[in-house]
């Protein structure tokens, strides 16, 4: 089967990489679909589109924020047009089911919205001047070139939630999408396009991390990097940002906890702590990895969520009876078996799963059971490295404050949730739980565009994506206007 070829946007236009090489994307529910051919880039096509944007910012920079928001008023109107088209792209290209595609969708409709609002606020502060006849404002100021990199399992709705509010604040950008997800990207940005983006403004870069990543986050002429993906790399990211003092907002891996205790709603539970483990075959950041389970619900509750589990239907995401997708690719079922491997060798007991599906309608596809750990105890590396799959562990406690610490003892901080009727551990919980989100009654996954989002500890690096992405995106600017037409020495004249 033919299948099409896409090239790298620079300047407006599209080039191939300069090397020529070319990497294929593939369906991950069934290997024999290729969604695409795509440049496998080095650093002078990343020199090319920093360059292009670079050009661009003299003139985005200085069309009012309104209008930029306009755009984007406008790209959130044709992602809607074109929703479902876009999201089965993206099943093809990803593999989670279409439902969450189509939600992966309308996150960059709802991105869109909510920030081409913003174009009319951008507030900056007036505060009094320590003089007389003296004026003080702080304004902000975009940044400049600014490079993002993103990862495959949520392929437009990241985009859009770094390139919108880099955008509506007068930066020009250069994407690097994940090398297993970039059509997602190409149909984000060429909406944009098709709302009035003038060229340049938007440049993409496609390509494997080390050699097209790399270069974006070196480059001098790039102001800042916002980065989305695993911890590891986030490091190394971080570290090559740091030489020459540039702005990085991280966005990283989880452990994310669900918590029942006794007096829980079991049924409501139990629908999240499924959804939360399984919903996009675990791949997300915000995944439930471990369920915490108070002794008195423990039994019942296991044996709910095994049975659940285990009927999960696995398979194709284009087909409206699948509730699991494959994952993305093969490296993700080798750390998927990795993990089982080393689950067994601690003594956690396999419940179900545990083992990829490769026969039947599985056969061209990258599958993994539904996998649940009973007996799992918080120390174990199942229950404290992230996996990124359909892999989740049972670990039982005896009180409340019990739940909190085991919560807490991990290194990262991302997503927490608690089921409970008791508005007054609720609170607690929501004071204690070290994380930037914290869902009560509801699982951990389901972030909404207009909050915060980002985490604590090794999720993070203190940024916020969703309503603090501004702060990240600009920069301030303090000004001063003196009309007392005389010189007036601040702390000095004013000193009596
Ligand atoms: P994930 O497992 O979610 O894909 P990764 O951290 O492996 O997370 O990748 C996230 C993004 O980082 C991808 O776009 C990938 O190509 C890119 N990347 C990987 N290695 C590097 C690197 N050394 N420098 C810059 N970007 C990288």
């Amino acid at each position: 089967m033919s299948h099409k070829t896409y090239l790298n946007l620079i300047g407006g236009e599209h080039y191939p990489a300069r090397s020529g090489k070319t990497f294929l994307n593939l369906n991950p529910a069934d290997h024999s679909d290729v969604v695409g051919e795509f440049p496998a880039s080095g650093s002078q096509d990343v020199d090319a589109a920093v360059a292009a944007a670079k050009k661009a910012f003299a003139t985005w920079r200085l069309v009012p924020a309104p209008k930029r928001a306009e755009i984007l008023y406008r790209t959130g109107q044709l992602l809607q047009e074109r929703k479902e088209q876009y999201a089965r792209d993206m099943t093809r290209e990803m593999g989670k089911v279409l439902a969450e595609t189509r939600g992966d969708v309308q996150e960059a409709i709802d991105e869109a919205f909510y920030v081409a609002g913003e174009g009319r606020r951008l507030f900056g502060k007036t505060t009094p001047s320590e003089l007389q006849n003296k004026f003080a404002m702080s304004i902000r100021m975009p940044l400049g070139v600014v490079g993002m990199i993103t990862p495959w399992n949520f392929p437009m709705a990241i985009p859009s939630w770094k390139l919108f509010p880099a955008l509506v604040s007068g930066n020009t950008c250069v994407i690097k999408p994940a090398e297993d997800t970039p059509l997602s990207t190409f149909n984000l940005v060429q909406t944009m396009i098709d709302a009035g983006l003038p060229p340049g403004v938007v440049n993409i870069i496609t390509g494997f991390g080390p050699d097209a990543g790399a270069p974006l986050v070196e480059h001098r002429d790039v102001r800042a990097i916002s980065f989305t993906g695993s911890s590891e790399v986030g490091s190394i990211v971080a570290q090559r940002a740091a030489a020459n003092f540039k702005p990085i907002s991280l966005e990283m891996g989880g452990k994310n906890a669900q918590i029942v205790l006794d007096d829980a709603n079991l049924d409501l539970a139990l629908d999240g702590a499924l959804w939360g483990a399984f919903g996009t075959t675990g791949q997300r950041c915000t995944a439930t990895s471990r369920i915490l389970l108070q002794k008195g619900i423990a039994k019942e509750f296991t044996e709910r969520l095994v049975e659940r589990a285990k009927k999960l239907r696995v398979g194709n995401g284009l087909d409206a009876a699948v509730e699991v997708g494959p994952q993305v690719n093969e490296q993700q079922i080798e750390t998927s078996k990795k993990y089982v491997a080393i689950a067994l060798a601690e003594g956690a007991e396999l419940l179900t799963g545990g083992v990829p599906l490769s026969e039947g309608t599985h056969l061209n596809g990258t599958f993994f059971a539904p996998t649940v750990f009973g007996g799992v105890t918080p120390q174990m590396r199942i229950a404290c490295e992230e996996v990124f799959g359909p892999v989740v562990s049972l670990i039982e406690f005896d009180t409340f404050e019990q739940a909190i610490q085991i919560a807490n003892s991990i290194d990262y901080g991302l997503s927490t949730a608690l089921y409970t009727k008791d508005v007054n551990r609720a609170f607690a919980a929501i004071r204690d739980l070290e994380a930037g989100i914290t869902y009560i009654n509801a699982p951990t996954i389901g972030a909404e565009v207009h909050l915060p989002f980002g985490g604590v500890k090794q999720t993070g690096n203190g940024h916020r994506e969703g309503s603090e992405a501004i702060d990240f995106y600009t920069t301030w600017k303090a000004v001063y206007i003196d009309y007392s037409d005389k010189l007036q020495r601040a702390q000095i004249d004013n000193a009596e």
